[in-house]
């Protein structure tokens, strides 16, 4: 048996083959092939394969959100046929007697170079689609699917570490848990398997290894290990636990449709936290009673380019309407540090998590900011949409969001649109500066929710993504819940409610302390939803103090 220990950041045992994802740039060694023109077959092969895939999206686009977001799928077809970009894989193909493979890898590297070094915005901006033409390419050259990892069953799926949008770009149904060297349980990735529903462990460091590749692993999402070729033991243990669960699952399923109330009459609303329209199945087999937070960024990151208006519309529509009346917070777009676009060319930066990110990056691009609110404002004809604003420091930021707001309300109104003016409007409550400013910021807005991953990580000056950090990074620390306590006040003093929707939310053990605070909303993953539900139901909120703030 080979058990490899690491930090559990998502419940859950499951077994499943291991499989490593594939980062073709990294990846693609030079190999001697015998005949230059069987490989040049194999890429024409792989090109009409590719055109065929993306004329498909395009048609599929088309059909959903019309002809603006299909032309992104039109300009890689065109990439894929261009006869430079060709010239250069026949070049290395004759020059060098080598794979399609690595002649399509050399000439993806040196165009991305040429797109990358050109002075004009929009033309550096195509690096990305040259990349993604690229991997494409690859993808139907290796017989491998797009996200790196065949098709024909699902797998648990072992990396170095993965960033958010190659974990958005992956087809979830193949994906069984995860398993990463690096990582840490606030990383982005981490939060997105737990929304998922689905193990995994992550600062496995080198016991983790390539060599392990196509074995059997279980992985426990609860004690951080992942063992191969279990002992008979450790196996009887792994299968107790699974049907553990399975049973847990079924007497949770018993507070389907019951009230998030406590003994003593106290209400709290339990909503989740989203990332695509996909999670909303989640959502509604879960039983939450809303959207808490609906990361909009990963909308952005799981794009080659920047979503349009029509495409955003739809989504965030269909979230609206599948929750049928039912609250759905929509964060504009909290893009920088750990959650890259490479599209939006955003400067390399020294410390990324306190540089150009989240609503600075709005309120820098007022573009692309909004035609993100014209695609919220036009969805709230459809459901009750609420807006959210990540990222906030100061007061000046949310007067100028709400101007922005203002216009693009006027705007639609001019041409007729349909929305409701009434949309709340609230901010994200995750900087120390957030938490000094929370009576003059409440003033402002509707709603505060508490992200209390990035509100750790500032007050307690320690990077959220780094695990060397340990005890450091520690989202019990009284700093935490004393600037949380703060925000609650200020926000029951000036009449609006707040809410949590950072991992904290599903901390049970933090139950009593969020009742104590009179705290109005826990916003959770979906699987998170019952369990919390359970313990709520068995709380006396007129009993919880707040202990836990004391040092
Ligand atoms: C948070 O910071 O707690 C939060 C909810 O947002 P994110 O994790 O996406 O930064
Ligand atoms: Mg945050």
């Amino acid at each position: 048996m080979i058990l490899i220990q690491g930090k559990g950041v998502s419940k859950g045992v499951v077994g499943g083959p291991l499989y490593f994802f594939r980062r073709f740039e990294r990846e693609v060694e030079k190999q001697r092939a015998e005949d230059p023109e069987t490989e040049k077959n194999r890429f024409a092969q792989a090109q009409a394969q590719s055109i065929k895939q993306l004329e498909d999206l395009a048609g599929q686009c088309r059909e959903k959100s019309g002809d603006e977001s299909a032309a992104l799928f039109e300009t890689h077809a065109m990439f894929v046929e261009d006869e430079n970009y060709v010239a250069a894989v026949m070049k290395t193909l004759e020059e060098e007697q080598c794979s399609a493979e690595y002649a399509v890898a050399q000439a993806g590297k040196q165009f991305a170079a040429m797109f990358a070094a050109m002075e004009d915005d929009y033309m550096r901006a195509r690096e990305a689609d040259i990349r993604d033409v690229t991997r494409r390419l690859l993808n139907n050259l290796m017989g491998v699917a797009e996200g790196g990892f065949h098709l024909e069953e699902p797998v648990v799926l072992a990396a170095d570490d993965l960033v958010p949008s190659e974990t958005l770009q992956m087809d979830r149904s193949k994906i069984l848990g995860f398993i990463t060297q690096g990582g840490s349980e606030s990383s982005h990735t981490a939060i997105l398997a737990r929304t998922m529903g689905i193990p995994a462990i992550c600062a496995l460091g080198d016991g983790l290894k390539q060599q392990y590749e196509g074995q059997w692993v279980y992985i426990d999402g609860e004690t951080g290990k992942a063992f191969l070729d279990p002992d008979e033991q450790t196996l009887r243990i792994l299968c107790e636990k699974i049907e553990k669960q399975r049973e847990i699952k079924k007497q949770m399923e018993n507070l389907r449709g019951k009230e998030d109330v406590t003994l003593d009459g106290h209400r709290i609303q339990l909503y989740c936290n989203i990332g695509s329209s996909e999670d909303v199945r989640g959502v509604l087999a879960n039983d939450g009673q809303g959207i808490g937070l609906f990361r909009s960024e990963f909308l952005y990151l799981a794009a080659s380019d920047y979503p349009s208006e029509e495409e955003q519309f739809e989504t965030y529509r269909t979230v609206a309407a599948a929750m049928d009346g039912k609250r759905v917070i929509i964060r504009t777009l909290d893009i920088g540090a750990d959650k890259q676009a490479d599209y939006f060319n955003l400067k390399k930066e020294e410390n990324p998590a306190m540089g150009l990110r989240g609503i600075r990056v709005c309120l820098n691009r007022p573009d692309v900011f909004r035609t993100q609110l014209r695609a919220l404002y036009r969805a709230s004809a459809f459901g009750k949409i609420a807006i959210m604003f990540p990222m906030i420091t100061s007061v000046w930021e949310v007067k100028e969001c709400r101007r922005l707001c203002q216009s693009v309300m006027e705007k639609l109104e001019e041409e007729g649109i349909p929305f409701n003016e009434n949309t709340e409007i609230g901010i994200m409550i995750e900087t120390p500066a957030s938490i000094f400013m929370a009576a003059d910021l409440a003033r402002q807005v509707d709603f505060f929710s508490v992200g209390t991953n990035d509100l750790t990580q500032y007050t307690l000056a320690c990077d959220r993504q780094s695990n060397d950090l340990g005890k450091y990074y520690d989202p019990h620390h009284p700093a935490v819940l004393r600037a949380l306590k703060l925000a609650a006040d200020a926000a029951h003093q000036a009449g609006i409610w707040i809410g949590i929707c950072g991992e904290l939310a599903a901390d049970l053990s933090l139950l009593p302390t969020f009742l104590a605070m009179r705290i109005d909303e826990l916003s959770v993953s979906p699987t998170a939803v019952l369990p919390l539900r359970a313990a709520i139901r068995e709380s006396v909120a007129q009993t919880c103090t707040l202990e836990k703030l004391k040092s």
